[in-house]
């Protein structure tokens, strides 16, 4: 079935409007990196283009020069590219400037601008409210030639920030608090990422979007339900001026997110107050870091494909992200063996200073991932989870004089322990093993209960991983008053030796494992030769896959 967009476009393709052509943009403001709610319009824009044969642009939407910066711009467009779209055209506001201001002059001639010489104070309290109509500006009346004069030597630097705006002539009384007079051009003294110090007024984001779609000739602007309220004035605009074409604003609800906040204003906030290493911390559901984290392109665009695009805002389960995300690395992630927390375990017949390779599959859903050696030897890694020295009823891994399966290895069985005296904590096993289950059945046909992963301990590899949490303990952290009280203080645990196989260890950054039994992991650009980081992209328990069935 077509979402309510996709349908409007199939209406406008049958209706033979705009030519029969499709061209949308995404339009980010270069004032910080993405996030997973920027994906959903990306997906969007991009995938209406390219499932109608149209065009998308990427447009950089800076027109607000003191927050923004290269940086963010760099970063927008690796993390487009990295989602897997590519752009028709490249642009920028700023680019339109000159345009636009010449824009602000034809609105003048037209009597259908003028410049207010209140002050922001003034403005603000004489736009009246949502049941008090607005007071006109006293400069309201201006006559054209005194606006037009005042608009150059505004532009000419003439006048202190602050000093006069432009504003549209619309209607001071409009039930649509956006179409009381509103501001189209401010002085600001700012320098600006692209521009510099040639430009010393700025439009107001409401003078430049509609412009800048109509001369990019896109035929549907779509946008989140915030601007709904600015439809009538980007309607205004787009007839109003000059422009070689009449776009079409169409709004859709943001994704919201359980267990986080979802704003670039935030994101700051937590990276310059330090309570995450980065914008590409991988617990941020920034672009940057669930790419570190792990979580690939596919996943993220399955996940979008999933949410749909509808006119009503709900907060969707983060459960389903990581549904996505482990569906996708189940067909494509290498199986490795690691071991988090390691419990030694002595081979007491297996002969001393032997070592063989055992094959073991790469990826059961993927045959064509083949086959490695895994090493073995007489001394191994197992999980200390694995072992109970009483075991409780339902637990079927090792514990004293019990047989169990090492994964692709040979059948073991407890026949002792060794204890710390001063702490009494096991801290080494001994094991028989048997020779005759080789890769992991018995000619006897006896079974076992379980099945362990290991690491042959004069091969591991020691690692460090880490293991990541929901940032937030509350569902809607942007509902409580200060965020900061909500942040989840073990979102973050680091494991210092965990003990991963030979093979593991030396992947680029950027690889993604499955970690037999625990999990996917990504392998972390702070790994250096011989000592590799792995950040856990996610657990293999699906809690959405549960929510699915209880319903
Ligand atoms: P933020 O609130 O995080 O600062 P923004 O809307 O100010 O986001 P922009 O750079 O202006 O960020 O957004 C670029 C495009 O992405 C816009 O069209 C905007 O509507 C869309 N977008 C932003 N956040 C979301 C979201 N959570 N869900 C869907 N689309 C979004
Ligand atoms: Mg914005």
């Amino acid at each position: 079935m077509l979402d309510f967009i996709r349908t409007i476009i199939t209406e406008d393709l049958a209706a033979g409007r705009n030519g029969g052509r499709v061209a949308t943009r995404f339009p980010p403001e270069p004032n910080g990196y993405l996030h997973i709610g920027h994906a959903k319009s990306i997906c969007l824009n991009f995938g209406v283009a390219q499932e109608f044969g149209g065009t998308c642009n990427l447009r950089f939407d800076d027109t607000n020069p003191t927050k923004e910066d290269v940086e963010y711009v760099e970063s927008i467009e690796e993390d487009v590219r990295w989602l897997g779209f590519e752009w028709a055209g490249l642009h920028f506001a700023s680019d339109y400037f000159e345009q636009l201001y010449q824009f602000g002059e034809y609105l003048i001639t037209k009597g259908l601008a003028y410049v207010d010489s209140q002050t922001a104070d003034e403005i603000r309290r004489n736009r009246g409210t949502l049941t008090e109509p607005g007071v006109e500006s006293p400069f309201r009346g201006r006559p054209a030639d005194e606006n037009l004069d005042l608009f150059r030597r505004m532009r000419a630097g003439e006048f202190a920030d602050g000093a006069h705006v432009l504003r549209a002539k619309i209607d001071m009384a409009s039930p649509n608090m956006n179409m009381r007079d509103p501001v189209l051009y401010r002085i600001r003294r700012a320098h600006h990422h692209r521009t510099g110090d040639r430009w010393c007024i700025y439009p107001m984001y409401d003078m430049a979007h509609p412009p800048s779609d109509a001369l990019e000739h896109i035929t549907h602007s779509l946008c989140t339900l915030e601007f709904e309220d600015h439809r009538p004035l980007y309607d205004w605009l787009v007839e109003t001026l000059p422009v070689p074409s009449r776009p079409r604003q169409i709004e859709f609800a943001r994704l919201n997110l359980s267990y986080t906040v979802m704003s670039k204003r935030r994101f700051l906030e937590l990276v310059e107050e330090g309570h995450v290493s980065g914008w590409d911390d991988p617990r941020m559901p920034t672009i940057v870091g669930m790419r570190r984290r792990g979580y690939t392109p596919e996943a993220i665009r399955a996940f979008c494909d999933r949410i749909g695009v509808a006119k009503r805002e709900n907060i969707v389960d983060v459960a389903l992200l990581e549904h996505a995300v482990r569906e996708d690395l189940n067909l494509r992630a290498q199986r490795v063996m690691g071991v988090l927390r390691p419990l030694k375990v002595v081979i007491t017949n297996y002969p001393q200073g032997e070592t063989e390779e055992l094959d073991v599959v790469n990826n059961p859903e993927d045959p064509a991932a083949g086959t490695r050696k895994v090493p073995f030897s007489r001394e191994i890694y197992i999980e200390h989870d694995d072992f109970r020295e009483d075991p409780p009823k339902k637990f079927f891994r090792l514990a004293p004089g019990r047989e169990v399966r090492l994964r692709c290895g040979y059948f073991i069985t407890c026949t002792d322990l060794v204890k710390d005296p001063a702490t009494g904590e096991v801290t080494e096993l001994r094991c028989t093993y048997d020779p005759a289950t080789r890769g992991g059945d018995a000619p006897d046909g006896r079974k076992v209960k379980a099945t362990l992963h290991w690491v042959s301990a004069a091969h591991a590899v020691n690692a460090e991983v880490r293991l990541y949490d929901r940032l937030f303990t509350v569902e809607e952290p942007g509902r409580v008053e200060d965020f900061r009280t909500v942040l989840n203080p073990a979102s973050l645990e680091i494991i210092a030796d965990a003990k991963v196989e030979p093979s593991a260890a030396r992947a680029p950054v950027g690889t993604r494992f499955q970690f037999e039994r625990i999990g996917y992991f990504a392998v972390d650009k702070d790994s250096a030769p011989g000592a590799p980081v792995f950040n856990r992209t996610v657990t293999l328990k699906d809690s959405w896959a549960k929510i699915e069935n209880k319903r």
